[in-house]
């Protein structure tokens, strides 16, 4: 039974699902409050589903308490009729969220393009708290439920980079150093657990509900019944490198930041590995280093706002982009998804519309082509360069790796985004070369 305004009737705390309070306390709240509207109080029920006339009346005062299947208590949805009990809990926080993210998005209309780093700001301070909300209670055993959110950050990141719906999921955190909303809710789970840990040694009495709740929880836990603590083994068991949670013995603050460096861990190792294994990031991206700030020396990071978002023309940084996370229309990548009928063909036959020789890839489109027009602007390009950083002359052997070896240099990244800019103008004024393998040689 729930006051709709999230009244205090006692000691109803919903942290650890303790979701219900029973008549007697509810009187014992009626008799503290001299005004209780009947009107304000909403009933659920949960269980097994029965025919109406089975369930009980509730009554206060004499007056009928109204049924409902949804409630929001202190900020958090209850649903009944339904498995899943948060359901409606993630429905209305992604659409706060989805809404939050398209006025964001939409800002560049009044206030002209908004940097990549002030739109990450935005996005930390008005659409995170929505994807977030919730996640110390509700524990994402539902992937329909946790798609909704998921969904909704992807959507934001690609948009803010400038990608296409096809892009890599990985590389949207890889680059903005955002962490994929299914591990920063766990984290987050688990921190508060930290804090409520805690809350036993702030006195002699540990009497505080949440605690007692928690104690709960993990008595039911440890006879295998349903539980939040079960919930949260479950969640973790389930990421990309699963950490496991000890509830033999009593759990102490350290087990839980054992927990929390663990579920990073699995994070960076899930990055890591998408980006080694996806042919469209397994040339330039693994291994990067990027200029840490406290130590001012080159160092290897899964997940950063990458220098190259820095860059302040819109244009040049999302051609950089797109160039770098395969988001470019580049034969390589277009050729890779049917497109007004043309099927994909293999890698080796996305050749380049100009040579007509070599797979139109990004480094071959800015470091190699021989088509005089991208000829004249790679000479300004290198003149500058060599200026610039004369040490990275004859540096690398293969064009992957000469991208690879400019990336890291900031000095030089407004010259290879301008490069990068000019390059995709004159690739997207041309028609896309169609070639086709011999039938016997397709797979
Ligand atoms: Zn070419």
């Amino acid at each position: 039974m729930l006051h709709r305004d999230g009244w205090n009737i006692g000691w109803v705390n919903i942290v650890l699902c303790a979701i219900y309070v029973n008549l007697s306390l509810l009187r014992v709240a009626c008799a503290h409050s001299s005004s209780v509207m009947i009107g304000e109080f909403d009933r659920l029920i949960f269980g097994p589903r029965q025919a109406p006339a089975g369930y009980p009346s509730f009554r206060i005062n004499g007056k009928p308490i109204k049924h409902v299947e949804k409630a929001c208590y202190l900020g958090i949805w209850l649903q009944t009729g339904t498995r899943n009990i948060w359901k409606e809990q993630y429905a209305v926080k992604a659409k706060k969220a989805r809404r939050a993210a398209n006025v964001i998005l939409g800002l560049d209309r009044f206030v002209g393009n908004l940097t990549a780093w002030d739109m990450r700001t935005l996005y930390m301070a008005r659409v995170d708290p929505y994807l977030t909300a919730g996640c110390d209670v509700c524990l994402d055993v539902n992937f329909k439920s946790l798609k909704l959110l998921e969904s909704v950050q992807c959507m934001f990141l690609r948009r803010m980079l400038g990608l296409g719906s096809r892009s890599t999921r990985a590389v949207l955190f890889s680059e903005t150093g955002i962490w994929p909303i299914k591990y920063r809710r766990t984290y987050l789970a688990l921190k508060n657990l930290g804090y409520i840990l805690k809350l036993k040694t702030e006195d002699d009495k540990p009497q505080r509900p949440v605690w007692n709740a928690l104690q709960q929880s993990l008595s039911l836990a440890r006879t295998k019944k349903l539980s939040w603590i079960n919930d949260l083994r479950i969640v973790l068991a389930q990421l990309h490198v699963p950490v496991t949670l000890d509830i033999s013995s009593e759990m102490t603050g350290a087990m839980i930041e054992d927990a929390m460096k663990e579920v990073k861990h699995s994070m960076e190792a899930w990055i890591d590995s998408e980006l080694e294994s996806s042919a469209r990031t397994r040339d330039l991206l693994p291994g990067r280093l990027e200029m840490d700030s406290e130590s001012g020396k080159l160092i290897k990071k899964s997940l950063d706002f990458r220098h190259y978002l820095r860059i302040t023309s819109t244009n040049h940084r999302r051609a950089l982009t797109r160039m770098i996370l395969s988001g470019h229309s580049l034969a390589v990548e277009r050729r890779r998804w049917q497109e007004r009928g043309k099927p994909v063909v293999p890698r080796d036959w996305r050749l380049c519309c100009f040579c007509k020789t070599y797979v139109e890839d990004p480094p071959h489109a800015m470091f190699m082509c021989e088509h005089p027009a991208l000829m004249q602007i790679r000479e300004i390009f290198l003149l500058k360069l060599y200026a610039e950083v004369p040490d990275v002359r004859g540096k690398a052997r293969t064009p992957w790796g000469f991208f690879r070896e400019l990336l890291p240099r900031r000095e030089i990244t407004p010259l290879l985004a301008k490069l990068a800019y000019d390059v995709s103008k004159i690739f997207d004024s041309a028609p896309m070369l169609c070639v086709y393998p011999p039938a016997s040689s397709v797979a």
